[in-house]
C-alpha cells in the first residue's frame, strides 16, 4: 500500500501510484510537518470525491470518518495551478482541519486570543463549506505553503517561519499561538 513516509512517521496514502509524481508531492508536502501532526493524520484517499470540490475531510467524530479525500483534480495544473509546484496547497488546508479539530485550535483561540481569532476569521474564504475551521485551515496551508516547516535538524526541533510578509501575518501570528504549535 502507498504511504509517506516523514522522520519514521509513515501515512497511508489511497489512490496514488506507488512512486508517481502525485505520491512524492504529498509526500515532500507532508514532510513540512511536526510529528505531532503527521500522528494526528487519517489516511488520506485520492479519488473522485468528494463530487464538487478538491478536497474534504472528517474527524473520528464525523460521519464516515476520520478521512481525509482528494479528487485527483486537484493535480490537474489547469484546474489548480496552486498546485503545479513543489507542494500541494489543497492536502496542507485538509491537514488543518485535522489539526484543528485534534487540538482544538479555533476553540482555544477564541478565548485566549480574540484579536487574532477575528483576523483569521476575517479572512475570506474561498471554498464551498463555510466556518470557523475553514480559516485555520487557509492559514495552516500558507503556513507551510510560503516556507514555514518544523525543523528537526537542532537539538529540540524547531519552528521555521514562512518567507517575508507572511512571518508577520496576523492570521500566521494567531496560528502560532495555537496549541497545535505551541505544543509541537
Ligand atoms: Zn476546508
Amino acid at each position: 500500500m502507498p504511504y509517506a513516509l516523514c522522520y519514521g512517521v509513515s501515512v497511508r496514502i489511497n489512490g496514488v501510484e506507488p512512486r508517481g509524481r502525485e505520491i512524492e508531492q504529498l509526500e515532500r508536502t507532508l514532510c513540512l510537518l511536526p510529528s505531532m501532526h503527521l500522528r494526528a493524520l487519517p489516511t488520506i484517499t485520492v479519488g473522485d470525491r468528494p463530487a464538487r470540490g478538491g478536497g474534504g475531510s472528517a474527524s473520528p467524530t464525523m460521519p464516515g470518518g476520520p478521512f481525509i479525500r482528494l479528487n485527483r483534480m486537484i493535480f490537474d495544473p489547469v484546474q489548480r495551478p496552486v498546485n503545479a509546484g513543489r507542494l500541494n496547497y489543497t492536502l496542507l488546508h485538509e491537514v488543518g482541519h485535522i489539526i484543528d479539530w485534534a487540538f482544538g485550535c479555533m476553540a482555544t483561540l477564541a478565548g485566549s486570543d480574540p484579536a487574532g481569532y477575528a483576523a483569521l476569521l476575517a479572512h475570506a474564504h474561498s471554498g464551498a463549506t463555510q466556518g470557523p475551521s475553514e480559516h485555520f485551515a487557509d492559514a495552516y496551508a500558507d503556513f507551510f505553503f510560503h516556507g514555514g516547516s518544523f525543523n528537526r535538524g537542532s537539538d529540540n526541533g524547531g519552528w521555521v517561519m514562512p518567507r517575508g510578509n507572511w512571518a508577520r501575518d496576523p492570521r500566521i501570528q494567531a496560528i502560532l499561538g495555537s496549541p497545535a504549535f505551541s505544543d509541537a
